[in-house]
């Protein structure tokens, strides 16, 4: 996923250094961008959001398309999903992804990171220090 990859840098450099910077509040993730065209649904502001959540795309992606029980990819800045959908149908099912792997469950607040130690998957807290076993998403 070259294309992918240098689109993320690109976008990455037109964003504000301040949207990286997180308070150690709650963070802000923007609505989901949501148009049906067809058959398919194109979620507009997808990178904005996993710019936000700092999580790599495929992995929400992989998440929102196993959820919506649907095939999914990326088309330029947006991802596309094979069917009809709402935007608030896949706001749900991106929060579900930020509760399970971006929220700190011991101080609910999103400074996280996953890593991974043998085969087992860790939520690490930079705020709070707390380290929880994730799935795999
Ligand atoms: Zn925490």
């Amino acid at each position: 996923m070259d294309d992918y990859d240098s689109l993320l840098d690109r976008a990455r450099s037109q964003i504000p250094e301040d949207a990286f910077k997180k308070s150690g509040e709650r963070f802000q993730v923007p609505d989901v961008q949501l148009i049906v065209q067809g058959n398919r649904s194109i979620w507009q502001n997808f990178q904005e959001i996993i710019m936000v959540l700092n999580r790599p795309g495929k992995e929400i992606m992989k998440f929102v398309s196993g959820q919506l029980a649907t095939a999914g990819n990326f088309e330029g800045s947006t991802a596309v999903f094979q069917g009809r959908f709402t935007a608030e149908g896949v706001g749900d099912v991106l929060k579900r992804y930020i509760e399970a792997y971006v929220t700190c469950p011991v101080c609910g607040r999103p400074d996280t990171t996953i890593g991974k130690e043998k085969n087992a998957y860790y939520l690490h807290c930079s705020a709070c220090g707390a380290r929880t076993a994730i799935r795999p998403v």
